[in-house]
């Protein structure tokens, strides 16, 4: 069997924006050649045709470079956004007059005012309320509301371009997690195959848990078996949604997956409280064994330059150590000038903060009890595995990633090898802070062949060599989902039974 050199593994996943940048000829294959683990379509652009070329290009760029890269459908939810200019935009000056009016023509917007789609704007504000516009740029007050028109007083001017979002300081906008848009956009992202659906800024559980409804509901219509596979991400972007830590909790567990969405979020709670948002949201997904991903202007300069400022790797560096489990990039890589500059960048910041102490010693759940078989096997192997000297890697045995899972919210050093039968859960594991995915068919050995098939596989992928350990978990029925309930530590080299 060849095998490749010991390298130490990245444990912290790279999501990218795919966009007009990725879509040039090349560039999606050299990111994924790159190690990028997770892309996110953006429903907000595009059309449905444009999103199949996508997920096409994802899959064959993953099969040519053999690897499970997940993607994300990232749902628009109810953004609101300015309609469009005359000339596609204009120069705002502080302290000028300027109208929303929800009357005005899709693309008849001037210096004086602009259309916009979310008839109920007008409904929701009041004199003095403060609107942020194009992620913060720019700042308008509320000087007067007469329905459809809105009358504003520019206070931070600039220049306001097509489609740019709106939010309110504070939050409160009433719109409803998921629009008419969402629900056929949720269509063809189940007909597309997608790994994860992004649920754009839900106010609370209930609007999670009313978007699984609605996934296994069109997942029943189009008689999809995969729709129900799909892992929803709640984008965590609205002020409501962190407003208490019972609401938080509760989108986490009616979650597979959160995202702090801080460009959105950013502009309703305010720059300065994104940080404690940051800590306490990966602290309390952490809780519930919920995977975060870390979102918006990581390397935001990087969109025209080819390295990142310090304070954007220091960034990085810093959710590293929080523990998320993916950083994301928006623009640079969707837009950007650099994508493959990008995802290095990434890289090398991922690397410098994953090689302190902090990152790879874990003390988390060390007064907890268990209540699942699985799970008490899936610490017990990371914490023999952080403890004994010459463990080369964990490898899990599973069929619908929930081991690997629960193994990878305990900090380690070391990789977590996902073996599994199925391409759905392999890059669904994709998102999972240390897990390297790996296509393994148990089925295929008589059961005393098992461990040491495994066991090859693992120094194959260079994630180990002779004389290294390796803790390996398994259920009694290896096809079975959730039996994880043993554990063994063999030696690569030695005779594994
Ligand atoms: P967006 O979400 O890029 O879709 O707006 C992320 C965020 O708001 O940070
Ligand atoms: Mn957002």
């Amino acid at each position: 069997m060849p095998q490749a050199q010991k390298q130490p593994v990245r444990r912290t996943k790279i999501l990218t924006t795919l966009g007009p940048t990725t879509d040039k000829p090349g560039i999606l294959d050299a990111m994924v050649k790159a190690g990028i683990d997770v892309v996110r379509i953006n429903f907000s652009h595009g059309d449905p045709e444009e999103h199949r070329q996508r997920v096409e290009s994802v899959r064959a760029a993953s099969a040519k470079y053999g690897r499970h890269v997940a993607i994300l459908g990232d749902l628009q939810g109810p953004k609101i956004r300015i309609a469009r200019f005359k000339e596609g935009a204009v120069n705002l000056e502080v302290g000028q007059p300027f109208i929303i009016d929800m009357d005005l023509g899709r693309t008849d917007g001037d210096e004086h005012q602009v259309g916009c789609d979310y008839k109920d704007l007008a409904k929701d504000l009041f004199e003095g309320d403060v609107l942020l516009l194009d992620d913060g740029r720019l700042v308008f007050e509320v000087t007067g509301v007469a329905a459809p028109k809105v009358h504003c007083k520019v206070l931070v001017g600039g220049k306001l371009s097509n489609n740019k979002g709106i939010n309110k300081q504070g939050g409160g906008l009433s719109a409803a997690a998921l629009t008419e848009k969402d629900k056929i956009d949720m269509q063809t992202a189940i007909k597309l195959g997608v790994d994860y659906i992004a649920i754009s800024f839900p106010r609370s559980a209930a609007d999670m848990e009313y978007a699984r409804e609605l996934l296994h509901k069109y997942s029943d219509d189009l008689q999809s078996d995969i729709g129900k596979t799909i892992g929803l991400v709640a984008k965590v972007e609205r002020a409501e949604a962190v407003s208490t830590n019972e609401i938080l909790d509760g989108i986490i567990k009616a979650s597979d997956a959160v995202m702090v969405a801080r460009g959105d979020l950013g502009v309703e709670i305010g720059d300065a409280r994104l940080i404690g948002a940051q800590k306490n949201m990966i602290k309390r997904a952490q809780m519930y064994n919920t995977p975060v991903i870390n979102a918006t202007q990581a390397l935001e300069s990087m969109i025209n330059a080819p390295l990142p400022t310090r304070a954007e790797v220091m960034d990085v560096g810093n959710a590293v150590l929080d523990g998320a489990d993916a950083v994301m990039c928006s623009a640079e890589t969707a837009a950007g000038d650099y994508p493959v500059e990008t995802v290095e960048a990434m890289k090398r910041a991922i690397a410098g903060a994953e090689a302190l102490q902090e990152a790879r010693r874990d003390n988390n759940r060390l007064d907890c009890t268990f209540d699942r078989l699985d799970e008490t096997v899936a610490y017990s192997a990371m914490f023999a595995a952080n403890h004994l000297e010459g463990v080369a890697a964990v490898a899990c045995l599973t069929e619908t990633g929930h081991t690997p899972l629960v193994a990878s919210r305990i900090r380690s050093d070391l990789p977590i090898v996902a073996l599994s039968p199925s391409d759905r859960t392999l890059c669904r594991m994709s998102l999972y802070k240390g897990v390297v995915p790996v296509k393994f068919d148990a089925s295929k050995y008589p059961t005393p062949e098992v461990n040491r098939a495994a066991v090859e596989l693992v120094e194959e992928k260079g994630l180990g060599t002779k004389g290294d350990y390796v803790v390996i978990t398994r259920g009694d029925h290896h096809c079975a989902q959730g039996t994880t309930n043993s554990m063994k530590i063999v030696e690569i080299g030695e005779h594994i039974g």
